[in-house]
């Protein structure tokens, strides 16, 4: 590994971030609830698009005990269109732990932070430094790629070595460096400087000391994660309606989009599809029994998952009157249709919904 001392990186990289003004709402506070919020947010979102659902969050649930009282139906609704739906329920079930073990509080230490559900080694860090200025580390794809680059750490992305070596270049700038300041610094290096694919090494103060630059191994670092092979899946939404309902279904608890709402759904092994199979399948399974049902494909959409393709068809069913519905159907008024929490596949076509429904 490529040592240039610490001392003088974290000097240079303090006096680089002297000039940088990023102004984030979750920048100008320390109240450890919005951190947190923030940086759960930010795992899995763009800044620009991050900031609106930071905004409505903290607005709809000001408070851990807000959070921990609301319901998780509430919850999901506000995190709609987010993604990665478990850390909306790990929130609320750390909230919920927290609410009733810390007096509504986030502890100030990192092993109690840890065993939060949701919170991992970056999460822990960001609290702790941005809320009560511990000297942690708070070490995202930003701080990876920086750090690696400037040192040449070319081990395993995923591996405990790997983690134990960007700490240990770390860890030693809080002797002069206020934990708060030199973490958000090093965020804000690797996210406005040391950028993925063009980072701005000929502007960078570090350009004449950085392994990466100095080696021409920009490209390969950090090391890579192997890519994910994704597993197409096919699914086809029936969209049944009569003059006033609509049939919905909560998703169960061993698939992706835990808890989420959805239209009554068949998946199927490729994209080919019977409509007379389907809709033998919608009169025994949802008890919707009606001659001359015709089915009509309003929309069709792509949603990328980590593991997962999803390839979704709607489908249009009018009914005259859905007497009643099987479980775990039910119906729902189609003009309150909007406040239960979609996936982002089936909320993409609302519109389509609003035209036909
Ligand atoms: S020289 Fe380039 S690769 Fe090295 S730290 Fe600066 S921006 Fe990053």
């Amino acid at each position: 590994m490529h040592d240039i001392g610490i001392a003088h990186w974290a000097d240079d990289l303090m006096h680089w971030a002297e000039d940088i003004d990023r102004d984030l709402p979750w920048k100008s506070t320390t109240d450890p609830y919005k951190i947190w919020i923030s940086e759960i947010i930010l795992q899995q979102t763009q800044v620009s698009q991050g900031k609106a659902y930071y905004l409505n969050f903290i607005q709809e649930f000001p408070t851990i005990e807000a959070l921990a009282n609301a319901e998780i139906q509430k919850v999901l609704k506000v995190w709609q269109g987010l993604g990665y739906y478990s850390r909306a329920r790990h929130l609320h079930k750390a909230s919920i732990f927290l609410r009733d073990n810390f007096n509504s509080k986030l502890p100030s230490n990192y092993t109690s932070l840890r065993s939060l559900p949701g919170i991992g080694d970056y999460t822990a860090g960001a609290i702790l430094s941005f809320a009560f200025d511990l000297p942690f580390p708070a070490i995202d794809s930003n701080v990876i790629r920086f750090i690696s680059r400037l040192f040449g750490i070319f081990n395993h992305p995923s591996s405990k070595q790997n983690l134990e070596a960007l700490k240990s270049k770390i860890i030693p700038g809080f002797d002069t460096f206020r934990p708060s300041l030199l973490n958000q610094a090093l965020i804000d290096f690797g996210a406005l400087m040391c950028t993925p694919s063009t980072p701005k090494c000929s502007e960078c103060p570090f350009n004449q000391r950085c392994y990466a630059y100095t080696h021409e191994a920009v490209a390969e670092l950090p090391v890579k994660k192997k890519k994910i092979v994704k597993r197409s899946r096919y699914f086809h939404y029936f969209m049944i309606t009569d003059d006033k309902n609509v049939v919905l279904n909560h998703r169960d608890n061993t698939d992706i989009w835990r808890g989420l709402t959805e239209f009554p759904l068949i998946e199927t092994e490729d994209d080919l599809f019977d409509s007379t199979e389907a809709i033998k399948i919608i009169n025994e399974k949802m008890g919707i029994h009606h001659l001359n049902i015709t089915l009509k494909q309003i929309e069709s959409k792509r949603q990328l998952l980590t593991h997962q393709i999803i390839h979704g068809k709607i489908y249009h069913m009018y009914v005259k009157k859905i007497i009643k519905i099987k479980e775990p159907y039910f119906l729902a008024d189609r003009q309150k249709v909007s406040t239960f929490a979609f996936p982002k596949i089936l909320t993409d076509c609302i519109h389509l919904w609003v035209d036909v429904v």
